[in-house]
C-alpha cells in the first residue's frame, strides 16, 4: 500500500481543527477517517488521508491547485470537499461524510440491487456525471469504491475520489489486477490514447455489477481480463450459472426460474447486438436455454401433479377436530372440494373460488382460535390452501398466455416460459 497506512495499528493523524476517530475505510491512495470538527461536535466529516509519497512528484502543486477548485464545485451527487490541509508528509481532505459507505459493499450486502434500485442510481451517476463533463473534468477512476452513499435507509450516491488518476504514480506492474482496471475501459489499460469517453465504459461495468453482483469482466490476472474483453462469447450470467447449478442438483423448479429470468436479460442482448458473430453465439445461447427451460417446465407440473394426488391426512384430522365447530367445519368441507375439483382439473377458475371462499373464513376461524394444537393445525392448513391457490393462479395465467403466445411465434414461446417462473 502506497500511503503505508492501512495496516491495523495504524492510529488516527493530528489534525488542528478535527478530532479523528474510527476508520473508514481505504482505497488505493489513501486512508479515510471519521472525524468531528472541534468547535462543532455536531458537524461529522470524513477525512481522507493521502501520503504525498504516493504522488507524482510535480504534481503536489498541481493536485493542491485542482483540490482548490474541486472545493467549488457543490452538487448533490459528489461529495462535497469542505476543506483541506497538508503537512510535510500528508495532504488531508475533509469531506462530508457518507454514513452509507461505498457501493462495493452496498451491491454485495445484498447480493445484487432490483432493477428499480439500480435505475435510480444510474440516473444519478449520471447527473454527476453530466455536471462534470459540463465543466471538462473526468472521473477516470469510476468503481463501486470510488461511489458512495449518503445514509442507508435513503441511500443517495455521491460521487468520490476524483480528480487524482492523472496525479498519482505510474501504476503498479500491469499484471497486478487490483479491482480497479476491471473497471477501466480497455484503451485505457492498455494505455494507448483515451479520453472522456472512458468513464462511460465504467458506468457500464458498475451498471452491470449492480444488477448481477459482479463486474462482467471479473478475472483473476490482466491476461484473462484482456482474454474476456477481445472474446466474442457472451457474458454468462450469475443467472445462467444459478442455474446449471440448480439443474444438476436437481431442484427444476429453482432451476426453471433462474432459466426463465437469464431469458428475460438475453432477448434483448440479441435484439441489439450488431455483431453478426456475436449474435450468432447469443442466439445459440437463448435457444439451449429455452429448449431446456421448456423440459424443466414439463418436469415441474408433473411433480406439482403427483404432490396434488397425494392425500391430506393433517386436512382430515383438522377436520376431526372440527365436529364441534360447524363453520370451521363447513370451510374445511368446501377446501377439500376445491381440492377434489383441482383435481379433476375441470374449471380451473371456479375451483380457485372454492379456494378464495373456503380462505376467506379459515382467516376468520383463525383469528378466532385460542392457541393450541388446532390453531397450529388450522394454520397450517391454510397455508397449504394458499400455497395451491397461488399455483392455480399461476396456471390459469399461463394459460392465458400460452394461448396469445400462439399466435406469436418464437417471442411468445418466450412469454410462456416466463409466465411460469413465479410457481415456485
Ligand atoms: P482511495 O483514493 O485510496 O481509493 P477513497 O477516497 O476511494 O480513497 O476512499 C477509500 C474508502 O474509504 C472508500 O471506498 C469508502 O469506503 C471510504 N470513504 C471514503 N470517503 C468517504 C466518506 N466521505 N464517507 C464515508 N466513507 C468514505
Ligand atoms: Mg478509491
Amino acid at each position: 500500500m502506497h500511503g503505508g497506512m492501512a495496516g491495523a495499528g495504524w492510529a488516527p493523524p493530528q489534525l488542528e481543527d478535527f478530532i479523528l476517530t474510527e476508520r473508514l475505510g481505504s482505497g488505493t491512495y489513501a486512508t479515510v477517517f471519521k472525524g468531528y470538527r472541534k468547535r462543532n461536535v455536531r458537524e461529522v466529516v470524513a477525512v481522507k488521508c493521502v501520503n504525498k509519497r504516493s504522488l507524482n512528484k510535480a504534481s503536489v502543486e498541481n493536485l493542491l491547485t485542482e483540490i482548490e477548485i474541486l472545493k467549488t464545485i457543490r452538487h448533490p451527487h459528489i461529495v462535497e470537499l469542505k476543506d483541506f490541509q497538508w503537512n510535510k508528509e500528508y495532504i488531508y481532505l475533509i469531506m462530508e461524510y457518507c454514513a452509507g459507505g461505498d457501493l462495493s459493499r452496498f451491491i454485495h450486502a445484498r447480493r445484487i440491487l432490483p432493477e428499480r434500485v439500480a435505475r435510480i442510481f444510474l440516473q444519478q451517476l449520471a447527473c454527476a456525471l453530466k455536471f462534470l463533463h459540463d465543466r471538462n473534468i473526468s472521473h477516470l477512476d469510476l468503481k463501486p469504491q470510488n461511489i458512495l452513499l449518503s445514509s442507508l435507509d435513503k441511500p443517495y450516491l455521491k460521487l468520490a475520489d476524483f480528480g487524482f488518476a492523472q496525479h498519482m504514480s505510474p501504476r503498479d506492474e500491469k499484471h497486478v489486477l487490483r479491482g480497479s482496471p476491471l473497471y477501466m475501459a480497455p484503451e485505457m489499460v492498455c494505455s494507448r490514447q483515451y479520453d472522456a469517453r472512458v468513464d462511460l465504459w465504467s458506468v457500464g461495468v458498475i451498471l452491470y455489477e449492480a444488477l448481477f453482483g459482479r463486474p462482467p469482466f471479473a478475472s483473476k490476472s490482466f491476461s484473462e481480463l484482456e482474454e474476456k474483453i477481445r472474446s466474442n462469447q457472451p457474458i454468462e450470467t450469475n443467472l445462467v450459472m444459478e442455474a446449471v447449478e440448480k439443474d444438476q442438483a436437481g431442484d427444476a423448479s429453482a432451476a426453471l426460474s433462474l432459466y426463465s429470468k437469464a431469458l428475460e436479460y438475453f432477448v434483448p442482448a440479441l435484439r441489439y447486438e450488431i455483431d453478426a458473430r456475436r449474435k450468432e453465439a447469443i442466439r445459440s445461447k437463448v435457444s439451449q436455454y429455452i429448449s431446456r427451460a421448456e423440459q424443466l417446465k414439463v418436469l415441474v407440473s408433473s411433480n406439482n401433479k403427483t404432490l396434488l394426488q397425494q392425500g391430506n391426512p393433517a386436512r382430515d384430522i383438522l377436520k376431526e377436530m372440527s365436529k364441534d365447530k360447524p363453520r370451521l367445519y363447513a370451510a374445511l368441507a368446501v377446501a377439500s372440494a376445491a381440492v377434489a375439483k383441482e383435481e379433476e382439473g375441470k374449471d380451473d377458475s371456479e375451483t380457485l373460488d372454492l379456494y378464495q371462499q373456503s380462505l376467506g373464513e379459515l382467516l376468520l376461524m383463525l383469528a378466532a382460535e385460542p392457541a393450541g394444537r388446532r390453531k397450529e393445525l388450522l394454520h397450517a392448513e391454510i397455508q397449504t390452501l394458499m400455497g395451491r391457490a397461488e399455483y392455480l393462479k399461476e396456471q390459469i395465467k399461463r394459460k392465458e398466455s400460452q394461448l396469445e403466445a400462439e399466435s406469436m411465434g418464437k417471442e411468445g414461446m418466450m412469454d410462456s416460459v416466463r409466465g411460469s417462473c413465479t410457481l415456485q
